[in-house]
């Protein structure tokens, strides 16, 4: 193995911020009352708690009251669409296949368990959703008692296309849809102000913008305690029973302060870096292709690659891993399981082809990005 380690699988978690690290383990040895508890150690611990809360509804463009701490975007996604069925608020949903398994598994399931029809939106082979389709699918309930959740993530977290919330909230406002984004990928990475999205709601987590792992929000519009989903203590506002993950909640706040502050420079220099991996990766193997849209927004620090067919093709990740580079071939849970990505799937890409997922991150370099492309070119021309 390499002793050299090149961390390029930022869209699966980020390494977390020093500060951050030292921040959370002050918290940790100082901070240890209950949050509900009634004495002054446990007023202290909620003091901060709600300090936090404070400052990432300022970031995000909200009222405190209506962020809610979870345990990250999983559990997040899982929490709007399952309490949105379980009330009876929603009989129909509206997504589409490039979504993650945080939500199409959970759609999924509630098409099995609670028979809720569930419509996918049509996208193109460059992974844009077709929005008339979209529009289309919405009027359908026109004049009926339905209610819609309309389900679409912000940035797809393997191509790194970003959708525009606006025009899609709009859409959803006009057919009085309920309107849900994960945005798990863009919180911390694009500017996001949720009052004048006029969304109903989205997702977060912190491991994806240099916090924390375990730990994210939901915004929910209104702000509204919709009960617990989560049977036990009224915690979160009777939304989540559980002690919070206070050093967690500390940290993720002190990290989205710290990712907006820096996001305008990281932006660019990312984007000046993904250029200079996807131009020098092109310039070593013929047939290379990018996947994804080249042409509209999209996150700057995602590359999808799709590598022709090769003998070394299917060994790609791994022995990218024995030169020290982590990469993904798509997302990190279907890397892990070795299947192909659902997303790949959905965009048609050959199977015979490779998919390689390059995330960068705050810490990557220009030497970095040249020191792969030499590691790439001598894994697929020398034997
Ligand atoms: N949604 C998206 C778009 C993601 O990329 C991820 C993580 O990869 C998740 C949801 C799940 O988030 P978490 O790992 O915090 O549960």
């Amino acid at each position: 193995m390499s002793t050299q380690r090149i961390y390029l699988d930022n869209a699966a978690t980020t390494p977390m911020d020093e500060e951050v690290v030292d921040l959370m383990a002050e918290t940790m040895r100082q901070c240890y009352g209950n949050p509900s508890s009634i004495h002054f150690l446990g007023r202290e611990t909620r003091i901060l708690i709600e300090k936090a809360r404070k400052s990432m509804a300022a970031l995000l463009g909200c009222a405190p009251s209506e962020l809610f701490f979870t345990s990250g975007g999983t559990e997040s996604d899982n929490m709007i669409c399952r309490y949105l069925v379980e009330q009876g608020d929603v009989q129909r949903i509206i997504s589409s296949k490039l979504e993650h398994h945080a939500i199409t598994h959970t759609l999924e399931n509630l098409a099995q368990l609670r028979g809720i029809r569930v419509d996918w939106v049509k996208h193109n082979e460059q992974g844009v959703l077709d929005l008339k389709n979209l529009e289309m699918l919405l009027a359908q309930d026109l004049g009926t008692s339905n209610r819609t959740l309309v389900t679409l993530m912000h940035a797809n977290n393997e191509l790194g296309n970003l959708l525009d919330l606006e025009v899609v909230a709009g859409l959803c406002n006009k057919y009085q849809a309920f309107f849900h984004s994960d945005t798990v990928q863009t919180v911390g990475h694009v500017p996001l102000n949720l009052q004048e999205l006029g969304i109903h709601s989205v997702s977060g987590s912190a491991h994806k913008f240099y916090g924390p792992k375990g730990v994210g929000f939901i915004y929910l519009r209104g702000g509204h305690s919709w009960g617990p989903l989560i049977q036990g203590g009224s915690q979160e506002r009777n939304m989540r029973g559980g002690t919070e993950n206070l050093a967690g909640i500390v940290g993720m706040a002190r990290a989205l302060e710290k990712a907006i502050q820096t996001m305008d420079e990281r932006r660019q220099r990312l984007a000046n870096l993904r250029d200079r991996l996807r131009q020098g990766l092109e310039g070593v193997i013929p047939g290379l292709e990018f996947n994804g849209d080249g042409k509209g927004p999209r996150l700057p620090h995602i590359l999808s690659l799709s590598f022709p067919p090769h003998p070394k093709g299917e060994m790609l990740l791994f022995n990218l891993d024995i030169e020290g580079v982590c990469a993904s071939g798509g997302s990190a849970c279907s890397s892990g399981a070795q299947t192909r990505s659902h997303v790949m799937e959905a965009l048609g890409v050959p199977a015979d082809r490779t998919t390689v997922r390059f995330s960068l991150g705050s810490r990557n370099t220009a030497e970095e990005m040249d020191r792969v492309v030499e590691i790439l070119r001598k894994i697929w021309h020398e034997a």
